[in-house]
């Protein structure tokens, strides 16, 4: 089960394809996406391997067509719940009695039929239903999530070849044992491939899985669980359970077998998880592992010496890029009065260069928001910003849910730097900005990291080496994804190990070691070759 010393070489990232025009995989993602247009898709739970096609039903819709159907997915209820607990309990022992190297061959095998075969299906996938551009589609569903599974077989392998010390005539082992009972993982909608790595990362450490995907993301959820079966995941190991999540969650965060929680979406839904957690730890039998990444409320800071056309550009595709619904979007600027204009001009002018519209048509840079809630509590906050006197919107603003979900992008000037959306994760694109007087440099950054309560991922824009480093001193704890002279998007796994803490989550740093740890408890074993055969020490003899 551990120890052996197979190696798994150290892997690459995966490249990012051009998409050009003229491009075989062009040609090949414009099919695709015909393809799956075509077809609606009957979509079932998946417990113990096998499918299940009763229950409610819920619906997979294109965010920038809302009247087109793309397939029907049935909603899991408390019994579903239950048969997977016991499904995953069915498949834990031999699961965890597999060896590791043949555990980890499974997601290998997953990551070359993501980056090979499967990748115009999943990208296409990823475009239609959650509605991203097709140059994000390709680094989240296929480049990050191929770079996930890679490396975390890598990394597991490091983990399972440390061993402790023996000394003569005895011999210490770490047994890397996987948690005693099931994880539950819980995706949001934004990135397929966390969603992936959610269910697999503890997987991969032989533990079985609840995956429970978001309603919005349900359909390529679903073709990567396909995935999986196909690369050779025994049946049971990651039970597919799209449906409610506060009703899933009901049954499974109650059962005595909850041996961890493996949670990314909104800051209010994990904590609520960990108070569920907290009101039943006397039913469990082990102490459950919670992992949550949550929400964000970035901030790109200039300084007095930022490059001005670096730090908009930064500005633009880090609050911009998939309609600013990243956990690391940018949301949140701080311009010194002496760069306000140019700064503003040069913004609000890309800003009208901006081309919205369906992410099928290749030229557009902002695509629709995922659903209508989204839309509605967006253009909400957008409606409140109009009518505040401490407010103004400085381009954008409008949103059209007639077709597809479309908000503009939009940018706010606040007087304070409290003020709502200065605070608050908005979800959609949107930034506001707050400018401040140059010599009040490392007060407005103390009034950063005071301002929110989140800490995921920053930025800061300076030439002035002292500013950079003020700015690392002084914003040490606003950021578990901190940037230097660039956007606070786009983290590569293996490069940029990502996560954050205060509300933000616990930090855990998926597609890292640091994440797996988490999904193991090792035992120790001594074995001793020389047992003593008296109780008593030598020192004990009379002289
Ligand atoms: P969400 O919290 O609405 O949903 C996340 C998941 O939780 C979904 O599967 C949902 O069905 C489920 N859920 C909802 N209510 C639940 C409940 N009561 N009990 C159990 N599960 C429940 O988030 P979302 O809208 O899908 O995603 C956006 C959020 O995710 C943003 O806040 C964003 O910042 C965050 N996010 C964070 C990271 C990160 O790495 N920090 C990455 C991506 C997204």
């Amino acid at each position: 089960m551990s120890g052996r010393q197979t190696d798994i070489i150290h892997p690459v990232n995966e490249p990012v394809l051009g998409y050009l025009p003229g491009s075989a995989e062009r040609a090949a993602l414009k099919a695709e996406l015909i393809r799956l247009r075509e077809q609606a898709i009957e979509i079932p739970l998946i417990i113990g391997g096998r499918e299940i096609h009763t229950g409610e039903t819920g619906e997979c819709r294109i965010p920038h067509d809302h009247r087109h159907l793309l397939g029907t997915y049935r909603r899991a209820g408390e019994s579903h719940a239950h048969l997977a607990i016991d499904a995953a309990a069915h498949a834990a022992p031999g699961w965890a009695q597999t060896r590791w190297e043949d555990r980890l061959a499974v997601f290998q095998k997953a990551a070359e039929l993501i980056s090979g075969p499967y990748r115009m299906q999943l990208n296409a996938a990823t475009i239609l239903a959650q509605g991203k551009g097709v140059f994000q589609a390709e680094i989240d569903a296929v480049c990050e999530l191929a770079d996930f599974l890679r490396l975390n077989a890598h990394y597991a392998a490091r983990i399972y070849r440390q061993q402790p010390i023996s000394t003569p005539g005895e011999r210490n082992q770490l047994e890397y044992r996987p948690l005693e009972g099931f994880v539950l993982a819980v995706s949001p909608f934004n990135f397929t491939a966390i969603a992936g790595n959610l269910a697999a990362a503890p997987a991969m450490l032989g533990n079985t899985v609840i995956w429970k995907p978001a309603s919005a993301a349900v359909y390529s959820a679903h073709l990567l669980m396909q995935i999986f079966q196909e690369a050779g995941l025994p049946d049971g190991v990651i039970n597919f359970l799209p449906g409610s999540g506060s009703a899933i969650a009901a049954t499974a965060l109650k059962d005595p077998a909850l041996a961890g929680v493996h949670f990314t979406g909104s800051t209010t839904v994990f904590q609520s998880i960990w108070q569920t957690v907290g009101r039943h730890i006397t039913r469990y039998r082990n102490y459950p592992r919670i992992v949550g990444e949550t929400g964000g409320k970035d901030f790109v800071m200039l300084h007095p010496s930022a490059d001005r056309r670096a730090a908009v550009t930064a500005l633009v595709r880090g609050a911009f890029e998939y309609q600013g619904q990243k956990c690391s979007a940018a949301s949140r600027a701080y311009i010194p009065q002496s760069l306000w204009e140019s700064v503003r001009g040069d913004l609000t002018s890309a800003m009208r260069d901006i081309k919205m519209g369906s992410p099928e048509d290749l030229s557009t840079f902002v695509n629709a928001v995922i659903d209508r809630s989204a839309f509605d509590k967006i253009t909400g906050i957008l409606d409140d910003v109009k009518h505040h006197p401490d407010a103004r919107i400085l381009a954008g603003g409008g949103g059209d849910a007639s077709e597809g979900y479309f908000i503009e992008p939009t940018l706010i000037q606040a007087d304070q730097p409290d003020f709502r959306t200065m605070v608050e994760e908005i979800f959609g694109p949107v930034l506001t900005v707050f400018v401040y007087p140059d010599e009040a440099y490392e007060d407005t950054l103390k009034l950063c990291d005071e301002t929110s309560i989140y800490g995921l991922t920053g930025a800061v824009f300076a030439r002035d080496r002292q500013a950079i480093t003020a700015a690392r001193r002084i914003l040490v704890n606003a950021a578990g994804n901190f940037y230097i002279n660039d956007k606070p998007t786009g983290a590569v796994v293996g490069q940029q190990p990502f996560g954050g803490a205060r509300a933000s989550g616990t930090n855990d740093k998926a597609g890292s070691m640091l994440n797996l740890y988490r999904w193991l408890s090792p035992r120790t074993i001594k074995e001793n070759f020389n047992p003593p055969l008296n109780y008593r020490y030598p020192l004990m003899e009379q002289p």
